[in-house]
C-alpha cells in the first residue's frame, strides 16, 4: 500500500471582503507534498502565499474570509470533516507553522524552556522535569550553544536567528507531518539565513517532515526543495522539479523572475523588478492574469484563461500558458 501524501490541498479560494468588495486572493490552488518532501511556494508579495497556509492551517476563520476546497488531507485525515477541536489539535502538533517574525511568535514573559516544555505537558503528557529535559534536547537539536544553560532565558535574550531557531524547534518539538514555513528566513542576515535553511532541511532529513517553503527568493527556492510551485495572482502558473523548472521555464512568469534575479549562487537574490505589477486581487484581467506584463500575450491570452495542465515533458511538470509548448521547444530548437 502506498503511503498517502503528507498534504493535499484540491481547489482552494479564499475570497475577503472589504468595503463591500470581493477580493478573491486564492483562487483554486491544489497542493501535494510528499512525506520528507520540500515544496517551495514562490511569488511575489501580494501573491496570496500567506493567505493559502493560513487557510491550510486553518487559522482563517476571521467573519471576512470565506474559505472553500474541494478536498483537504493531512497525513490521509479529511480536514474538512473534522470538527474545530479537533483541527485546533493537529495544529501545533501535526502541522506547525513557522513564520519570519520570529520575537513577535514567541511569549516575552515565559522563558523559552516553558513554552517549549508548554508543548510537551499538554501535548505529551510529560512532568515538568521531563518536559525540561526534552526542552534541553531540542534546543540542542536545532543549534542553541550551551541548551542546558540558556534554556532559562526569555526571548529578547537571543539574537533574530537564535530565536529563529527556537521557533523552528517549537514547530518541531511534537514531531509534526508537516512544518509551513512562511518567509522564514526574511528578518535574518544572509549567513543566518543560510544556516536556517540547513537547519530546515536537516529536520526534513532526521525527522521525515514534509514542508512547505514559502518563499519570494528563488535562490533559498532552489537550494532546498524538491518541487517548485510559482503562483501568480492567487493561482499556480507552474509547477515542476526545481532544476527543471530553473533549467527551462514553461511559463513567462516563472522566466520574468529568473531573468530578474542576477546570479541564482548569490544567496541575497531576491526578486528584482518585473515590469509592471501584479494585479489587484479584486480587480484581475480575464484571460490570462499575467498577459498585461508578458511579451509573449496574443489575443488569445488577453481572452482565454490557460488552465494548469500536465506538459508533455515526460517528468511531472504543470503550466497554466497558452505558449508552453513554444517556450520549451523553442529553446530546444
Ligand atoms: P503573499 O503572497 O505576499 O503572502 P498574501 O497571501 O498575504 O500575499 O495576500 C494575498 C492578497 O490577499 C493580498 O492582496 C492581500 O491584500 C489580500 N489579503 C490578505 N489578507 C486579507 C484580509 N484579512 N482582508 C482582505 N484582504 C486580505
Ligand atoms: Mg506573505
Amino acid at each position: 500500500m502506498t503511503e498517502p501524501p503528507v498534504l493535499e490541498i484540491r481547489d482552494l479560494h479564499v475570497t475577503f471582503t472589504a468595503h463591500g468588495r470581493e477580493i478573491p486572493a486564492v483562487r483554486g490552488v491544489d497542493l501535494t507534498i510528499e512525506r520528507g518532501q520540500t515544496l517551495a511556494l514562490l511569488g511575489e508579495s501580494g501573491s496570496g502565499k500567506s493567505v493559502t497556509a493560513k487557510a491550510v492551517m486553518g487559522l482563517l476563520d476571521q467573519p471576512n474570509a470565506r474559505v472553500r476546497c474541494a478536498a483537504a488531507r493531512l497525513g490521509g485525515r479529511d480536514l474538512l470533516t473534522m470538527s474545530a477541536d479537533e483541527l485546533r489539535g493537529l495544529r501545533g502538533s501535526a502541522m506547525t507553522l513557522v513564520f519570519q517574525d520570529a520575537l513577535s511568535a514567541l511569549n516575552p514573559v515565559l522563558s523559552v524552556g516553558d513554552q517549549l516544555g508548554e508543548l510537551f505537558r499538554v501535548h505529551r503528557g510529560l512532568s515538568r522535569r521531563q518536559a525540561r529535559a526534552r526542552s534541553i534536547e531540542l534546543l540542542d537539536l536545532v543549534g542553541i550553544p550551551a541548551a542546558a544553560r540558556r534554556v532559562g532565558d526569555y526571548p529578547h535574550q537571543f539574537s533574530g536567528g537564535m530565536r529563529q531557531r527556537i521557533l523552528i524547534a517549537m514547530a518541531v518539538a511534537l514531531e509534526p507531518d508537516l512544518i509551513i514555513a512562511d518567509e522564514p528566513t526574511t528578518a535574518l542576515d544572509v549567513t543566518v539565513q543560510a544556516q536556517i535553511l540547513e537547519l530546515i532541511d536537516r529536520l526534513r532529513r532526521e525527522l521525515g517532515t514534509a514542508v512547505l517553503l514559502i518563499t519570494h527568493d528563488l535562490g533559498v527556492a532552489a537550494e532546498v526543495s524538491d518541487r517548485v510551485a510559482v503562483m501568480y495572482a492567487g493561482r499556480i502558473v507552474e509547477s515542476g522539479q526545481a532544476e527543471e523548472l530553473y533549467d527551462l521555464p514553461a511559463h513567462p512568469y516563472t522566466g520574468a523572475l529568473l531573468a530578474a534575479v542576477p546570479d541564482l549562487e548569490s544567496p541575497a537574490s531576491e526578486l528584482r523588478a518585473i515590469p509592471g505589477a501584479p494585479p489587484s486581487p479584486a480587480d484581475v484581467p480575464p484571460g490570462c492574469s499575467f498577459a498585461p506584463r508578458c511579451d509573449r500575450a496574443s489575443e488569445l491570452c488577453a481572452s482565454t484563461r490557460p488552465p494548469l495542465r500536465l506538459l508533455d515533458t515526460g517528468s511531472s511538470r504543470y503550466a497554466a500558458c497558452h505558449h508552453s509548448e513554444e517556450m520549451l521547444h523553442g529553446a530546444l530548437a
